[in-house]
């Protein structure tokens, strides 16, 4: 009876130990980036995108985007990293770190992309915006249509973005599977996801249904205004 009792005193309190001195580490280590919340109630983008397609594509595979990417770094030197610098630096390794890239790129392109809708929908841009839209592309309906153009020549998975092209003008850009602008040393105004899982359920095979309704109705330009600075 006593060995029991001193074996587990000695027991429970090595455990307590163990556990007092590694908490704040094992919490830090396994969890080192973390999806953002929801700028918005699942059902807030709908019709245009609907609350079974956010909760999918939010909670499940913006998620695990996440959840791969906090146990992908785990003890490697991008840990420690803002998630933007642990784009760059595992963007043009030679498949070392594609799986690093694939899931902190992912990552990082879903923060941008909650973050530039608006329940409710939103009026067309106004202001410098659209004035650059109208210089670059002339005028808004010019702009839908070379952002389908662009979607179209995307073969597979990717994503279109609106960034700037070396000569500082707006610029459609369609990249495959995780790639964005930042990888190019280009800023990211816009991204449309044009992974099956952002459209299939809501809208089958119309892909560019799902990204003209999308243009038109849901996203914010106070977001796509302030990411270009004016
Ligand atoms: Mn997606």
């Amino acid at each position: 009876m006593l060995i029991s009792r001193r074996t587990l005193c000695v027991g429970t309190s090595a455990l307590t130990l163990a556990s007092t001195l590694s908490i704040p580490k094992l919490a830090r280590a396994t969890a080192p980036f973390a999806q953002p919340p929801l700028p918005y109630d699942q059902g807030a983008l709908s019709p245009v995108i609907s609350a079974t397609t956010v909760g999918l594509h939010y909670g499940k595979h913006h998620s695990a985007y996440f959840k791969n990417l906090n146990s992908l770094v785990l003890g490697t030197q991008y840990e420690t990293l803002p998630l933007e610098e642990v784009v760059k630096a595992t963007a043009s390794s030679n498949g070392a770190t594609s799986k690093i890239f694939n899931n902190a790129a992912q990552a990082w392109n879903h923060n941008l992309y909650w973050e530039q809708f608006t329940p409710g929908g939103d009026d067309r841009p106004s202001g410098r915006v659209s004035s650059e839209l109208e210089s670059t592309f002339g005028g808004w309906d010019g702009f839908v249509k070379e952002a389908l153009t662009t979607s179209d020549n995307v073969f597979g998975t990717g994503w279109v973005w609106l960034t700037r092209g070396d000569e500082g003008q707006l610029k459609l850009v369609g990249y495959e599977d995780a790639n964005n602008p930042m990888v190019f040393g280009k800023p990211a105004y816009l991204g449309i996801d044009l992974w099956e899982h952002a459209y299939y359920l809501d809208y089958t095979n119309r892909k560019a249904d799902h990204i003209r309704a999308t243009l038109e109705k849901i996203v914010n330009w106070n977001i796509v205004a302030k990411r270009m600075g004016v």
